[in-house]
Formats: structure tokens, sequence, C-alpha cells
């Protein structure tokens, strides 16, 4: 019988990294995953979890020690949305948390001579002059350079592109690195301060009731792309299976306003709700995906409707506020 090929996911217990291990098992292999806390909303899908500090180290050590592992995914980060990225006030953390977990665990790959290892960046690295109006005709990924990403966050992900490349480079390792633009779907972070905008809409929809009004951070007429989960892991995998070491976006390239990201949803819950706008994190004015690089490298492209995979969000997010709602009630308000 043929051995199961063996990945390591970092990041397990996170939205993406929790969508990445179910479809690792479906697709035959022996998971380990690792994360700093365990997936909030589901049980972990693999055959082995180990709850560690990717900062540390003796942790990258540990889980590397007794299995040679085929396939790297390292997805670990100190992330979140606007809300999170964009005030400034985790900059420090952010850059030295997600810094260190890359610097650990290429080396601990490298050491260990892991076969394959993939690296989610993000269109967060973008410079901010290529994104200053609404109507943005797609980031390339040649448009990285000359660099100036607006947040430290984009920093980090730059100098860690360049890390990953640098080892394969200089140690003939097998690297592939994606920018990922605005992922979303069920089982990701939708309240509390880290969720990003499709999550956050779905809530503030399902929370509202009829006729009362959502609060959107400014004029609601920055734009940007989202994609579906499924369809970001289908561009990952197809990517390990190619020779492409990247980067290369994996993201949509429907266009759509905040404003009308918030109708979306809205229709999709059947609600009529008052938009008001308030003073908030922005980021920058517009972003989209440019789809060719994928296309030429992997043949294929994501191609999902945006309002499919708003529609499966939507109704796991509101599920989770009448659980919420409905728990409240049980504890009477404590
Ligand atoms: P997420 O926050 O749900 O997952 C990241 C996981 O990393 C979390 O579970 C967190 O606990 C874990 N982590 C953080 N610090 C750690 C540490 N010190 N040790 C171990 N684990 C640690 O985010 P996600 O949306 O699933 O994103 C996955 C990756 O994709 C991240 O690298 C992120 O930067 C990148 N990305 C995501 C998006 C998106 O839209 N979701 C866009 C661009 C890039």
């Amino acid at each position: 019988m043929a051995r199961k090929k063996t990945a390591l996911v970092c990041g397990a217990g996170g939205f993406i990294g929790g969508h990445l291990v179910k479809r690792l098992k479906a697709e035959g292999y022996w998971v380990r995953g690792v994360d700093i806390k365990r997936h909030e909303f589901a049980p972990t899908a693999a055959d082995d979890f180990v709850k560690g500090d990717l900062r540390e180290q003796s942790v990258c050590r540990r889980i590397t020690r007794d299995i040679k592992f085929d396939e790297l995914y390292q997805l670990a980060a100190d992330m979140g949305g606007a809300g999170y990225i964009f005030t400034g006030e985790h900059d420090a953390n952010v850059m030295h948390n997600s810094a260190t977990i890359n610097l650990n665990m290429l080396e601990q790959a490298r050491l260990t001579g892991i076969g394959k290892v993939f690296y989610s960046s993000s269109a967060c690295i973008y410079p901010e002059e290529a994104q200053t109006t609404t109507r943005n005709a797609g980031l390339k990924e040649a448009a990285a350079y000359p660099a100036h990403p607006d947040s430290e966050y984009g920093w980090e992900k730059l100098f860690s592109e360049r890390l990953y490349h640098a080892y394969m480079r200089n140690y003939g390792m097998e690297v592939h690195v994606a920018r990922f633009h605005n992922i979303f779907g069920p089982e990701g972070t939708w309240e509390g301060g880290r969720e990003k905008a499709p999550a956050a809409m779905c809530r503030k929809v399902a929370e509202t009731p009829e006729g009362a009004s959502i609060e959107i951070w400014g004029d609601g007429k920055q734009t940007r792309t989202f994609l579906y989960v499924d369809e970001c892991l289908e561009g990952v995998l197809r990517m390990m299976r190619s020779k492409c070491p990247g980067p290369l976006n994996i993201g949509s390239d429907e266009l759509i306003s905040i404003n009308d990201l918030a109708r979306m949803v809205m229709k999709i819950a059947g609600k009529k709700l008052a938009i008001k706008h308030i003073p908030g994190p922005l980021g920058v004015r517009g972003r989209c995906s440019d789809n060719t690089l994928i296309k030429k490298e992997l043949g294929w492209r994501p191609t999902t409707r945006l309002v499919d995979g708003m529609t499966v969000t939507y109704r796991w997010i509101a599920e989770q506020v009448a659980k919420r709602r409905k728990c409240a009630c049980a504890c009477g308000g404590r």
C-alpha cells in the first residue's frame, strides 16, 4: 500500500488552516495541525493537533522531530481585519510575532528536510499608491515593487515572502508563496475586533432588527474583492502541485464596494436596513486581484460568485448570532 502523504499545517486552529486540514484529510493525507489555540468553531480534523507557540524554537523542533513531513503549510500569523491591522496599536506585536514564527518554522523546515513549503502572504503587501481609487484595475504581482505597503502587517508579509524565496535560492528548498486577497467563509472569526468585512457585515445584518441601521466605516465606497475559502484552498493545492514558486495572487477579481457588500448581505438575509457611515480604520481606497498570472501558471483561476460564498457564510454567522442570543437568555444576561 502506498504511504500516506504527511502534512504539517501551522495555524490549524485558525480560519483557513482549519479548512485546509479538512481538505488535506479528504485527499488522504496524514495531518498534524499546530496552533497556539484550538479551533473555536469546529473540532479539528487533524490526526494530531499540537497546541504550541511557534515563536518558541523548542516548539518548532518538537513538532518536526518524529516525522519527516512531505509538506509544510505555514499559515500561522498574528492577524485580523482592519480593526486590528490599521489602528497602529498592534504593529509591534504583528511584526514581531509573525516574523518570529516564519524565521523559526522555515529554519526548522530546512533542518529537517521538509519536501515542500507553502507560505501565505497577503494582498496587503501592495503599495498604497497603486490602490488610491475605487476602480482598481487589478494588482499584478510585479506591482509589489517599489514597495510601500500601507500597514506594518503588509511589510512583515513582504519581508517573509523574501525570506522564503531566499531559502529557496540558497538552500534549494521547494517553496510556494501566494498572496491571499480577503478570504472569507464559515468557521472564521465573526466578532471581537479581528473579524474582516464579510464576516462583520453578516454579523451586523444578522444582529440588527428590520428597519434599524448598521454602521459602516468611512463612506462605504471603498472597494475590495473577496474570495470564498474553498476556492482559496483549490489555489493553494494547485500551486503546491505546480513548479510555480510565486508569489501568485490567490484572489477574486469581482470588485465590490463595502456599501454594495452590505446590500448584498441584506438581500441574502431578506432584511431592509439603513446604512450609517461612521469614522473608522479603512485601509486603501480600492483593491482587486489581477488573475492573469495564476491562470498562466496553474491553468486555473477562481470563479465562484461572491453572492454564492456570502450566502453560505451569512447562514453560518446568523446561526452563531442566534446561538449567542439563546445562551445569553439562558444565562439570564450573566
Ligand atoms: P487566523 O487568524 O484565523 O489564523 C491564523 C492562526 O495563527 C490563528 O489560529 C492563530 O492562533 C495562529 N497563531 C498566531 N500566533 C501563533 C503562534 N505564536 N503560535 C502558533 N499559532 C499562532 O487567520 P486566517 O484568516 O486563517 O489566515 C491564515 C493565513 O493567511 C495568515 O498567515 C494570514 O496572514 C494569511 N492571509 C489571510 C487572509 C484572509 O483574508 N483571511 C488574507 C491574506 C492573508
